[in-house]
């Protein structure tokens, strides 16, 4: 089957799908977007995508491209015309097309949306949770706005890129305080020794992921203690487990941080039982 892409209201063939070379998007990175996950051929959590994705255009000032609706509509039949069953659904949205000009673009240029769907190796997904993956830190330096989920993700490929060349798969980004904030593309947990799941508060520094949320709710169900409160790298390097969540990876055991291997060196029973029991917790549409 091959792929199909939404580009401003129309349904393209992947290759044949572009936008304007004046698009903000390109230009300037003055967008945002949402990941959702797919599974069993259903949009994991759209409500709260949703209501983020209009939450970040809120933040920017971009107006909405459509009804919630139509919106929902159009990332349905792009999963579906891609026949994904389990992967992802990419939704861009940016402040549209106009003449170069950094300050906002005339009242009423429309926003551009992108939709565009993947499948994903869920096997290889279950294979690699199995084993952990590896993290590296980084300081950050990204804006304090982390909390919009905006395309300008500049220091986010820089430092995965840093994680991908050291056979990590996750950058954490470390604070001025020494505290992690987030992964480039996940949010940050631990476990500590004396089993309390610690991640830090969504009100600053990160962004809130939706899997966040889930598993939050899973882990009350579950009877795990729960600290939202900052951590540093050292006390993660003495935890018992560590993880990192997002759509694209759901719960994530992580193994090794900056070489040192965390807990036993093995993906954790906490961090296990989360990611078995995510997909009781989240909604499908
Ligand atoms: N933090 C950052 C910087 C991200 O880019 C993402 C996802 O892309 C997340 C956290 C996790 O968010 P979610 O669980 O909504 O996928």
């Amino acid at each position: 089957m091959s792929r199909i892409a939404y580009v401003n209201g129309r349904y393209l063939p992947h290759r044949h799908a572009s936008v304007h070379v004046e698009d903000r998007g390109y230009q300037f990175a003055d967008g945002v977007y949402e990941v959702c996950e797919v599974w069993n051929g259903r949009l994991v959590d759209q409500r709260r995508h949703l209501d983020r994705l209009e939450r970040s255009l809120r933040e920017l000032s971009i107006a909405a491209p459509m009804s919630r609706a139509a919106l929902a509509g159009v990332l349905e039949e792009v999963v579906r015309r891609n026949g994904v069953r389990d992967g992802l659904v990419y939704l861009q949205v940016t402040r549209g097309v106009a003449r170069r000009d950094h300050a906002f673009p005339p009242a009423g240029t429309r926003p551009s949306v992108v939709v565009t769907a993947r499948r994903s190796d869920r096997r290889g997904q279950e294979a690699l949770a199995a084993k952990g993956v590896a993290v590296i830190t980084v300081p950050e330096n990204r804006w304090p706005r982390v909390d919009i989920k905006s395309t300008s993700l500049l220091p986010n490929v820089l430092a995965k890129q840093q994680a991908k060349e050291v056979g990590a798969r996750e950058a954490w980004f470390v604070d001025a305080e020494g505290n992690v904030t987030e992964g480039a593309s996940t949010n940050a947990w631990i476990v500590t020794p004396q089993k309390k799941i610690v991640t830090r508060p969504a009100e600053s520094g990160i962004l809130r992921g939706i899997t966040r949320t889930v598993v939050l709710e899973v882990a009350a169900d579950l009877g795990y203690a729960v600290e939202e409160r900052p951590f540093t790298v050292a006390e993660a390097l003495k935890a018992a487990e560590a993880f990192i969540t997002a759509a694209t990876t759901v719960v994530m055991p992580v193994v090794r941080i900056d070489g040192h291997v965390v807990g036993e060196g093995i993906p954790g029973p906490i961090a296990t039982s989360l990611r078995l029991k995510f997909h009781d917790f989240s909604e499908l549409a």
